[in-house]
């Protein structure tokens, strides 16, 4: 017998709908491609994406049909977000910082029809053009008078379309399974895979996005995405902030200047802020710098990669909780975060502070468990290390066309990360390492995130990255490779000293190289393939591991 409660479509269209009536005067404020603040309100944004939608009509848009953008986070990359789902067609966020060729493929494979742009991408995208025959129109995001000359073919002016167009819409009925972003992982190895998200996992994912323990967004918050739009929809916060009334505050091309962020979240109120550990190192320097503090945050959302314990600490000291958090593109992203269980108010401050430096915990919606070799499931003890695995409803099932991590999902739905991971009794999860950036040392693993979690509480160390390199007789062993602070001049000795009474003693670095540089990779990642390349036959010196 089935239940006689209604059964509305979870619609991404209701979420702007739900804020401009009942939020209607919350601020969305961008810091602007061209300098300046924009400001604008959830009504506002409402009006305009019902003029963007007529547009997208206008130039011949069909459902399914994939909208691509090369944009930063402002306030008509939110609108493209919500005009292209709204009307039945797909957002396709592109990340600018893949390589050219890279660009091409994901453009071609996803067949974009139409690429809406800022105007500091109008070169990268002049160099690709020939290269992109799907593309029909080039809408450049910006005034009539900020036009850039061009040799983009078909280039037209984003608020020029918009202004020929009324600003109500009459919204379709979409199921809620129709596809509405389209966001390629970055793929370290092979080409990028596309990831298609629905209406559905969107508007679930929003819905746990702001729960108390996972991100706890209200409407008394105003939340700054340090996290790019145009990866993995910055973890979900543009829907979130909407539907749970909360302003949002969007740092444009600015998300590594420590000055911009530091201004906005005291003019702006902002109360929690999310992005990858490296955005943050560069506030915190900054402040280190030049002083001041950032007194209306609350707290601050830190994944991607690992967090330093050294990064926790510093926020600490400013007032700001750390809640450590894992996803991937794959998940929309959320998978696991961090928030203490209430019996660890008693416990003595070390334990708590090692409890907050795991990776956390899950959360509903999202299964997990961890297996062998042999997918058999291992214990929750703390102690039994094995591959990753997630299922839930906004968890990818396959990757679009069917195209990449063939054997990424088992007979029973279940998704294997790549990630390898232990669970404790408590539920806490501690991700430690991705399978393919493990080291493994005469048949046993060592795990590369805590080696450079240490090295980077050592004074003096900017950044670090532990990689395997082969040894004649261990198979693998560790090397570090080390960016030193300016001015540092922490040496090898130090820092192999540094891991004495913290790791095994076999799990210690065999040497360390300092770089001047450490490669990242397109979402701000330290790319360990890069390095695994550059040391690859590493002369080792003599010391014994
Ligand atoms: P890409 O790395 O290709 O950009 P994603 O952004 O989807 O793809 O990255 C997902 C991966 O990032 C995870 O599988 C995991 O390896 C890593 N990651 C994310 N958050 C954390 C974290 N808190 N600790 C350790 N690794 C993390």
């Amino acid at each position: 017998m089935h239940g006689l409660i209604m059964e509305r479509e979870l619609l991404i269209t209701d979420i702007l709908q739900h804020a401009r009536r009942n939020h209607p005067d919350v601020e969305i404020v961008s810091e602007t491609v061209g300098g300046g603040r924009h400001r604008h309100t959830y009504a506002d944004a409402f009006e305009r994406t019902c003029r963007l939608a007529h547009a997208l009509d206008r130039l011949g848009a069909k459902r399914g049909d994939r909208v691509g953008t090369l944009a930063w986070n402002t306030h008509r990359h939110f609108e493209l977000y919500f005009a292209t789902a709204g009307g039945g067609t797909v957002c396709h966020t592109i990340n600018p910082r893949l390589f050219p060729d890279q660009l091409v493929y994901i453009v071609n494979h996803a067949e974009d029809r139409w690429l809406f742009l800022d105007t500091s991408f109008v070169g990268l995208a002049e160099s690709l053009a020939p290269r992109l025959p799907s593309i029909e129109a080039y809408v450049i995001l910006c005034d009539r008078d900020d036009m850039p000359d061009t040799s983009l073919p078909n280039a037209l002016c984003y608020e020029e379309l918009l202004a020929a167009e009324p600003d109500d819409y009459d919204w379709p009925a979409l199921d809620e399974r129709t596809a509405s972003g389209l966001c390629y992982t970055s793929g370290t190895t092979g080409h990028p895979k596309g990831v298609l998200y629905t209406h559905r996992g969107i508007v679930l994912h929003a819905m746990a996005f702001a729960w108390p323990d996972s991100n706890d967004l209200s409407m008394r918050d105003a939340i700054m995405p340090v996290v790019p739009m145009f990866h993995v929809n910055a973890w979900g916060s543009p829907f979130a902030a909407p539907m749970h009334g909360a302003k949002l505050v969007l740092p444009g091309p600015r998300m590594l200047d420590g000055h911009v962020l530091q201004s906005l979240i005291n003019d702006e109120g902002v109360t929690i802020a999310m992005g990858v550990p490296t955005i943050w190192m560069a506030l915190m320097q900054h402040l280190r710098d030049k002083g001041g503090d950032i007194k209306p945050m609350n707290r601050v959302i830190i994944g991607g990669s690992a967090c330093p314990v050294a990064l926790m600490d510093a926020f600490r000291a400013y007032g700001v909780q750390v809640r450590h958090a894992w996803g991937m593109t794959e998940m929309s992203p959320l998978g696991i975060i961090n928030t203490p269980r209430p019996e660890f108010a008693d416990w003595p401050e070390k334990r708590q502070r090692a409890m907050d430096a795991k990776t956390g915990h899950g959360f509903f919606g999202v299964q997990m468990k961890i297996v062998d070799d042999d997918d058999n499931e291992l214990p929750w003890d703390g102690e039994a290390v094995g591959a990753l695995k997630v299922r839930g409803p906004w968890v990818c099932r396959a990757y679009y066309r069917g195209e990449g991590g063939d054997d990424a999902h088992d007979d029973n739905g279940w998704f294997n990360t790549g990630d390898v991971a232990s669970i404790d009794e408590y539920g806490f999860v501690q991700i430690t390492d991705r399978n393919k950036d493990m080291i493994k040392s005469g048949g046993e693993w060592i795990g590369s995130i805590e080696l450079e979690n240490i090295a980077v509480g050592c004074e003096g160390v900017a950044e670090a990255a532990a990689i395997a390199v082969e040894h004649p007789k261990w198979g693998e062993r560790p090397l570090l490779v080390v960016r030193r602070e300016d001015d540092a001049q922490v040496d090898e000795a130090t820092l192999l000293a540094w891991y004495e009474d913290k790791v095994p003693h076999w799990w210690i670095p065999d040497a360390v190289e300092f770089v001047d540089e450490i490669p990242h990779t397109a979402t701000g990642k330290i790319s360990k393939l890069a390095l695994r390349e550059r040391f690859a036959g590493y002369r080792w010196k003599l010391r014994e591991a």
